[in-house]
This record gives structure tokens, sequence and C-alpha cells, in this order.
């Protein structure tokens, strides 16, 4: 029996998609820090789609470079097979990243980079003779993705509950959002060391014997945008070191300049064992996802005592020849157009603007560090997300996209935007805050 119309045959009853099925908004065109609606509606793009269109929409060298790739040769498998153009990425990846990350494994998305991370972590205790050391260790308020490993990681209760026994063993570090302390700090807000130190009770609980490894995002992000606090990646690593524990940062936001720098590993000076990574990494044009692993994770999976060598993981699209060609030409954008130095100069600009908001409408808190920030607002009694989701609407109807996160609005720019483009998101964002309140 056919579908009564054309959204009725799309089946997305979830959360992400529930309100638009009931509410469609369609975007049909996208240049530049715009996208226009199918009427011909203009709206600017306040959080580079998902946080991913780092180098802004319709880049005409990523396309060039897409086409190239699909005329030369659409696709090659990725087992037992490969072709230089993976390999030439991965070795460009290597020389921007810090310190030993070195090697890299291509897939398709965040989720799959974090479930492709924990797996590697684990498999690398085992194979370093430390198969005791299953539990991981997630943080309340991360968002690492979909999968089972990165909800069963992730900090969302909502997303874990339907879904019975997830991983077993895993705890969770408290968030970092602490409003009483830190309300409109701008930046990284103070306190970070205790709260890091969090991470010395959870070891306490269960033995460091027993513990893989801890994965955050450097700087959280879909939970309301969740700068780390003064000090605390720093000494989350110290304690990793202290017992042996290896330490993944999600940069799939933070990755790829968002932060004013390359990566967040780079700006706090802190580098983790493994990395994953994905939107930025491909302008978000042909899906891709990676992780970064340091040289002693490579070389332990290879040669430890329990070698991994029959460990089997990899996608059938892992290092699409096309997501390949595009990541390679989003690099060199992001190189010649110095776009990470650009996003760090940009970022006062930005964070007066953003903070300018504070006194409007019920704001309770403004976040920002680099090219993004999160700004939280009173919530309707007894409905919460429901004041969020009509501050995104109005922001919408008045020509900009922004991103709910419950009652909080995210955003986070192309970092092609101009100064005028940023007072004119701030304006609007004003203005949304003000109508719901
Ligand atoms: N990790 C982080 C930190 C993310 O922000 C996201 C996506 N917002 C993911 C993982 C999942 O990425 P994807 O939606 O591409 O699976």
């Amino acid at each position: 029996k056919p579908a009564a119309n054309n959204l009725d045959a799309f089946f997305m009853p979830f959360t992400a998609n529930r309100q638009f099925k009931k509410n469609p908004r369609l975007l049909a065109k996208a240049k530049g820090v715009h996208y226009w609606t199918p009427e011909g509606r203009k709206v600017i793009d306040g959080t580079a789609g998902l946080w991913c269109v780092n180098a802004g929409h319709g880049r005409e060298e990523i396309k060039a470079a897409i086409v190239k790739q699909l005329e030369e040769m659409d696709y090659a498998p990725s087992f037992q097979m490969g072709h230089p153009k993976s390999f030439e990425l991965a070795a460009r990846h290597a020389a921007m990243l810090p310190g030993d990350l070195n090697h890299a494994f291509y897939c398709n998305s965040g989720s799959e980079a974090v479930d492709s991370a924990l797996k590697i972590a684990l498999a690398y205790q085992r194979a370093r003779g430390q198969g005791t050391r299953t539990r991981l260790i997630g943080r309340e308020r991360g968002y690492h993705g979909v999968g089972f490993g990165g909800i069963s990681v992730g900090g969302m209760v909502n997303n874990r509950k339907w879904f019975g026994s997830l991983l077993p063993g895993v705890d969770h570090l408290p968030h970092t959002h602490d409003l009483k302390r830190n309300a409109f700090s701008r930046g990284e807000p103070e306190h970070g060391v205790e709260l890091a130190d969090e991470l010395e009770r959870i070891v306490g609980l269960h033995d460091a014997s027993n513990i893989a490894a801890v994965i955050v995002e450097p700087c959280a992000g879909s939970t309301g945008f969740l700068p780390p606090p003064k000090g605390y990646l720093k000494r989350l690593r110290e304690i990793c070191d202290k017992h042996g524990i290896l330490l993944i940062f999600d940069e799939v936001i933070t990755g790829f300049g968002r932060l004013g720098a390359s990566f967040a590993a780079e700006k706090f000076g802190v580098v983790p064992d493994l990395m994953t990574v994905a939107k930025g990494i491909s302008n978000a044009t042909v899906p891709m996802g990676g992780v970064f692993v340091r040289k002693h994770i490579y070389e332990g999976l290879m040669n430890g005592p329990d070698s991994a060598i029959d460990l089997f993981h990899g996608y059938t699209y892992s290092a699409h020849p096309l997501a390949c060609a595009a990541a390679s030409a989003v690099l060199d954008i992001y190189r010649d157009e110095g776009l990470f130095q650009r996003a760090a100069e940009l970022s006062a600009y930005w964070e007066d603007g953003v903070h300018s908001l504070k006194g409007t409408g019920g704001i309770t808190d403004i976040r920002n560090l680099g090219m993004a920030a999160g700004i939280d607002f009173e919530s309707r009694k007894d409905a919460p997300g429901a004041r969020g989701y009509d501050t995104f609407v109005k922001a919408f109807e008045l020509g900009l996209m922004v991103r709910q996160a419950g009652d909080c609005i995210a955003m986070s720019p192309p970092l092609i935007i101009e100064k005028n483009q940023i007072d004119e998101i701030i304006d609007i964002t004003g203005k949304a805050i003000k109508a719901t309140a």
C-alpha cells in the first residue's frame, strides 16, 4: 500500500526528527555561509550544518576533487587492497597532528570512529598482555554518536535507556558544567583539576588493572557546548598515565579548526592515545570519519605478547576514494586560507558578540571557545526543552539556523564567516531568545 505522501514514507520517528515530521523545514540549496529553502528564503548557517561545514558550503575545489576521483576510480575495496590517496591522506593528517598520533584508520562517521576507537583500545590492552583491562570510562553529558559503543560511554541517559544491556563495565565521570561557580565565564571556566580528580575516585572503585580507557570530548558539543575547565584535560592525562589507562579524545566537533587550532589536543597541549574525528575532515561533503592512534598503540597491537594480528575490523567504505579525495582538497583549503588561524583571530570578536546577549530573555549562562558557543536560558515550567525548540524555530523564521540542545542554543558558524555576518547571527539569536521568553 503506497504511503500517503512522501513525508509519510520517510521513517524517522526519533527525537532528532519527530518534530520535523510535524513541521518540516526544508533546505534546498547551500553556498558559503547560507542555506536557501525551496521557496528561496535565505538562511544564515549559524551551525556550519551540524558543526561540520567548517570551510563553508559549495566549495568548488572539493567538488572538482570528488568529480576527478569519480572519473578515475569510483571505489576500491579496503580489505587486502588499498589506493594511494588513502596513504597520502594519512601522511598529511599525521603531519598536522600533535605528538606521535601518526597512524590513521578511516571510516564513515563519528559514530563509527568512536566504536572503532573503543575496539582498538580494548584490543591494545589485551595485545599487550593486559586482558583484564576491559572497563571503559565516559562522561556525563558526553556525546559520542549513536553506535552501541558510543551510547554506552556517552553521558545521555535518554540515549541509552531503550537498549537494555549495553557495553558492560562503563562508568561516567561527572560533567564539568558547574553553573554556580562558572556561569558567564569566558573561554575555559575554573576548577578543572579538582573535577578531573574524579577520575581517581572511579579508578579507586574498580582498580586500574581493570580499566582500559577514558573517552571524553575535549569540549562537549552536542549537549550544550561545555568548554573544559582550566587544567582538566592535562590532569586527566596525568591520571591516565599514572595508571596505564588510555586517553581517547573524541574530536568529531573540535577537530579541524573549530576551537581556533587544528585540534583541541594542540590547543590544550594534551596528546591523547587515540583521537576520533569526522565532520570537518571532509567538510561534510562525502561522509567520513577517522581514528588516529599514537605509535605505541600501533606497535602494541602488532607486536605485543598477544598480538592482535587476527583482529578483524574495517568497513566496506573505509578510506573510500571519494572521501579521501574530498578530505585532501579540504586540507588544501584549510591550509591555503589559514582557516584555523582565522578562527583563532575571530574568536575574540565572537566571544564579545555572544556575551553581549547577557541580560536578554532569561539567559542563565553563556559559554564560548574558538568559534562556538552555547547559550542557556530559563526553561518553561514543566516543559523542559520546549522553549529551546521554539527558539530554534523562531531563529529559523528570522533567517538563522542554530542548534537546539534542550533549553540551550548552540552555535558554530563556518570558519569563513565575516564579522558583519557574526553581528547578524548575534542579532537574530537575541531576537529569537527574547521572543520565547
Ligand atoms: N562524537 C561527537 C563528539 C559528535 O559530536 C558526534 C556527532 N555530533 C559524533 C561522535 C557522532 O558522529 P556521527 O553523527 O557522524 O555518527
